[in-house]
């Protein structure tokens, strides 16, 4: 993808993904289509350590969702915050709206009259997230130029904001309690390191490594 920045990154990320898979020994691991790829890399490494060193690592299965991939507000990329095409899941109502107004859509339709493609439009694939009930209608008024795309965009960010409300709201609760937020998470750290502590005692142990104590 990118043939003038090959670098170290290229391997070292997923391989730095396997190790967060493996040293808790992630059986199913919820990733979108993208990270396919770095999943198999994982498969593949902890399959060579087993078949090399004896078994220790279960191979990771994907968990993809009903939406493997959502594409970002460019229309070009996933979304990401990474691309700046994303939406904040914490974001307000309004700035959701001002930030679907901004998205790519039918390139073709460039007048109110023209009928548009709802296939190609971005706009579309995120109603299919966010306001399943009414794609077929908006598929529709789409092709006959019966919607204009701005009524397009607003009826999708109401959809995405009243999607986001329980997450807005949750967040602000839990934003509320910040010692409670710790607490969560000082006790899934501990919890993490007892596991991984334990596998890497494993792992030495098959490999043969000398094991200092501390
Ligand atoms: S009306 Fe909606 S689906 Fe059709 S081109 Fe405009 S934004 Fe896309």
């Amino acid at each position: 993808m990118q043939p003038h920045n090959v670098n170290y990154g290229l391997v070292g990320y997923p391989v730095l993904m396997a190790a967060d898979i493996a040293l808790y020994k992630g059986e199913v691991v919820p990733v979108g289509e993208d990270q396919l790829p770095h999943l198999e890399l994982t498969r593949e490494i902890v399959r060579r350590f087993n078949s090399t060193y004896g078994y220790v690592f279960p191979e990771p299965q994907a968990k993809l969702t009903s939406f493997p991939s959502v594409l970002g507000l460019d229309g070009l990329q996933k979304m990401s915050k990474s691309y700046n095409n994303y939406i904040e899941i914490a974001a307000q109502a309004e700035e959701i709206l001002s930030r679907v107004m901004t998205a790519v859509t039918d390139p073709a339709r460039r007048y109110r009259s023209d009928p548009g493609h709802p296939d190609i439009c971005n706009i579309f694939g995120l109603h299919k997230f966010f306001t399943p009930l009414r794609v077929e209608e908006i598929a529709s008024e789409c092709r006959t130029a019966g919607i204009g795309c701005v009524d397009c965009k607003k009826m999708l960010a109401q959809g995405i904001s009243s999607t986001l409300e329980p997450f807005r709201e949750r967040r602000a609760t839990l934003a509320s309690r910040p010692d409670y937020v710790d607490e969560v998470l000082a006790d899934g750290a501990k919890r993490a390191e007892a596991i991984a502590r334990e596998t890497l005692k494993e792992v030495k142990d098959k490999m043969g490594l000398l094991q200092l104590k501390s």
